[in-house]
């Protein structure tokens, strides 16, 4: 470690060898657990529902579980898209991210107040209930873990960004119900299939997205929300395209392969077979990486603004984008927030240019669009053309 964390100098129950989330990342990924004991244990199915499958317990997929690491630490990247056939534990390494991430402060109420809303909109920003309760000094919320808010794939837009509610019927006491995606607000946003959905769906959410709020208005009402959410999308290529535009607002794009190896295969079915027999069995095995990988997740998240990138650095990522012919500025922001992210991760004060490798085919696949180069290409023809025309014109 570099004295960049002698402030967060704490008990780590953690081999000696790993110096950093991203050594983590590479070395718990290869490990075994004795099965003949955990399959001694009785079964405690339910617990599944609750206990997610540990992140650091899913085999292979290290690039998925890479970006996943950096859009956690560095909100900027702006979500991540996973594209991969069924099978491929997309759902369940989304899920698995919830015990990594601190708790937060969730409002108490049915409306999702919060004291920020009193702080910025004034004591009418919130409920009657919670106005009460503010000036009688109960707190309006309360810490919590953050949970995983799915879009269905048969929402409405009124359920995505919220509508009137209809439990209140006289027309004078009518108030706004929250969507989906102010309920997201500090939590994971995971939209499986994000393919199947309605343009309109999607651009609502990848809008809130970008601004981190959105106002809803409803005849005379008006409500805004925050929706600072870590956005994760999932789609699998063989049910549907993704327009362009979409894909281009994801900051990272992962391809999810299914597992080459038998090994891995084998080495994945025994894990997953041990959790869902005894989920607290395999959850106290990862327990102190786990624990490990929540604290890193918060000193990275400080540390991440500060973390430089030289010019030289810089100039070698957007060659890099221009060597690809990407014209999508995202990718610039997105390769150089991934590459922060990374070194972040790795406690390093600047950027260097293999973070720039590291996170490139996150960053940049899928960002050329067919359509443009050809727009290009024509639009070329016809400049050309013009100015045939304009030197043959006239000359006698
Ligand atoms: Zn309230």
């Amino acid at each position: 470690m570099s004295d960049l964390n002698s402030e967060n100098d704490r008990d780590r129950p953690i081999p000696s060898s790993i110096r950093s989330l991203k050594d983590l990342i590479d070395t718990v990924t290869g490990r075994n657990i004795p099965i003949s004991e955990t399959l001694k244990d009785i079964p405690e199915q339910t617990m599944a529902d609750i206990l997610p499958y540990p992140f650091l317990a899913i085999v292979g997929q290290k690039e998925m579980k890479l970006a996943l690491m950096l859009s956690l630490i560095n909100p900027a990247l702006g979500g991540v898209l996973l594209l991969g056939p069924r099978g491929t534990a997309k759902t369940t390494a989304v899920r698995s991210l919830l015990p990594l991430l601190p708790q937060i402060e969730r409002s108490t109420c049915f409306y999702g107040c919060l004291p920020e809303d009193i702080e910025y909109g004034g004591i009418d920003a919130v409920c009657p209930d919670c106005a009460k309760k503010f000036a009688e000094n109960i707190p309006l919320t309360h810490k919590d873990m953050v949970r995983m808010v799915e879009i269905p794939l048969n929402a409405t837009i009124d359920d995505v960004v919220g509508g009137v509610d209809e439990r209140e019927r006289p027309q004078s006491h009518q108030r706004i119900k929250k969507g989906l995606l102010a309920q997201a607000d500090q939590n994971i946003l995971y939209i499986d299939e994000i393919n199947l959905l309605t343009d309109e769906i999607n651009d609502a959410i990848l809008d809130a997205a970008a601004q981190g709020r959105y106002t809803l208005r409803r005849g005379m009402m008006a409500a805004t929300y925050h929706a600072r959410f870590t956005l994760i999308g999932s789609m699998n290529p063989e049910e549907g395209r993704l327009r362009p535009q979409i894909m281009d607002r994801f900051g990272l794009r992962v391809i999810v392969q299914r597992l080459d190896t038998s090994d891995e295969r084998l080495e994945a079915y025994q894990r997953v077979h041990t959790y869902l027999n005894n989920p607290v069995r395999l959850a106290s095995e990862y327990a102190a990486e786990t624990n490990f990988i929540q604290q890193e997740i918060i000193r990275a998240r400080k540390f991440c603004p500060s973390v430089h990138l030289s010019d030289t650095t810089a100039k070698y990522g957007i060659e890099l984008i221009q060597k690809l012919k990407v014209d999508s500025l995202r990718a610039d922001i997105t390769l150089f927030e991934a590459a922060r992210a990374y070194a972040a991760a790795d406690s390093r004060e600047s950027v260097e240019i293999d973070d720039i490798r590291t996170v490139s085919g996150m960053s940049l696949r899928l960002r050329r669009s067919r359509f443009m180069d050809d727009y290009f290409a024509q639009q070329l023809t016809e400049e050309e053309e013009l100015t045939k025309a304009l030197d043959s014109v006239g000359v006698s």
